[in-house]
């Protein structure tokens, strides 16, 4: 088999670097050994953060939460968040002209407990790995959602609940929302899965918040079994500031069955419509409704650029499509 890494630069990260454990490193030389217990145990947190026209949109909140996620796990980065910030921003700044157009990226940390010793023999590296890096959002394989609005699908699969292992914390143990997601796909490929909890209300997805609009009030799962989304807090401020009530509180399947809209919330998605939910459709006439959409503009604004424009440039056969290799996942965490 052919080597892909490494000295061959056989990679395609188009030259972006990465800080590791102190220092800026090109990403193909961020190599965390086989023993570090996230890839073991998924022993490790991390945050993503996303950037408009280059630019961090609430990175401040970012590495709040990802402070709050390492407090939970009781793992010591040995940075202070100030630190943190300033390294993201040294990174994002090393990477920024590699942005093709209508590009941006994620831009966030990683941080693993560190090594399993062997036993007699001392670890190549002592302590948390960290890294900080920046992906490219997969704008090309997403934004048919913003065309036609998003599949979702509800899995068996329920949500691990909080008093198992907490979703507020943001950690690499992602396989329950994975094993959802396959369900979903299986299913539809292009689907969203959004799994329940463990009472049967609605949760959260692989990488998303959800809300419905229901006699022009938005509704939402109370946090306490969910990601506090910085997306979530951001439109739940949003709808707020334009006379919108909202309502986090637990919610059925037939509170979706039976709404006016639905859409979902992430980091790199923002706001997006969602079509039908196991195959019924919210009962207003557009996709996105009317609610959906006006908090979608406001998020645009808040934003500074029309992010949904962003998404569709890449249906068009011209524009950047090149930027991005046919492989890229379709579904990522934020
Ligand atoms: N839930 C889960 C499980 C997530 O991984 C994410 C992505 N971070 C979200 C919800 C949405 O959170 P945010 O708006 O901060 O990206």
């Amino acid at each position: 088999m052919v080597e892909k890494s490494g000295a061959s630069g056989g990679t395609n990260d188009r030259g972006r670097v990465a800080w590791f454990n102190g220092r800026i490193l090109p990403e193909r030389d961020v190599r965390v050994p086989f023993r570090d217990r996230s890839f073991k145990y998924g022993d490790a947190v991390f945050d993503l953060a996303r950037t408009f026209k280059g630019v961090p949109f609430r990175l401040v909140e970012h590495v709040e939460r990802l402070y709050h996620s390492l407090s939970y796990v009781q793992i010591d980065p040995g940075i202070s968040p100030k630190r943190m910030l300033e390294i993201t921003h040294e990174v994002l700044e090393a990477n920024r002209g590699l942005l093709g157009p209508h590009s941006d990226y994620w831009v966030g940390q990683r941080i693993s407990r560190g090594l399993d010793p062997v036993d007699g023999e001392t670890p190549e590296h002592d302590g948390p790995n960290v890294i900080i890096e920046c992906t490219p959002i997969p704008f090309l394989s997403r934004a048919r959602g913003f065309r036609d609005g998003l599949n979702v699908i509800v899995p068996s699969v329920r949500r691990v609940p909080p008093d198992c292992l907490s979703p507020r914390a943001k950690t690499h143990n992602y396989l329950n929302l994975v094993m959802g997601d396959l369900e979903a796909r299986a299913r539809d490929p292009e689907a969203w899965a959004v799994l329940l909890d463990v009472n049967g209300n609605l949760c959260e997805g692989l990488g998303s918040n959800i809300f419905l609009v229901r006699d022009g009030v938005l509704v939402t799962p109370r946090v306490d079994f969910v990601l506090p989304g910085v997306t979530r807090e951001t439109v739940i401020g949003l709808a707020l500031d334009a006379g919108i009530p909202v309502a986090e509180q637990d919610t059925a399947l037939y509170d979706a069955y039976t709404a006016d809209e639905v859409f979902l919330t992430s980091t790199s998605l923002c706001i997006c419509p969602v079509r039908e939910i196991n195959g019924v459709a919210p009962a207003a006439s557009a996709v996105p409704g009317p609610v959906t959409k006006r908090l979608m503009d406001a998020f645009s604004e808040l934003v500074g650029m029309d992010y949904v424009a962003q998404y569709l440039a890449h249906l068009s056969p011209t524009a950047g499509q090149a930027r991005e290799p046919a492989g890229s996942p379709q579904k990522a965490t934020a």
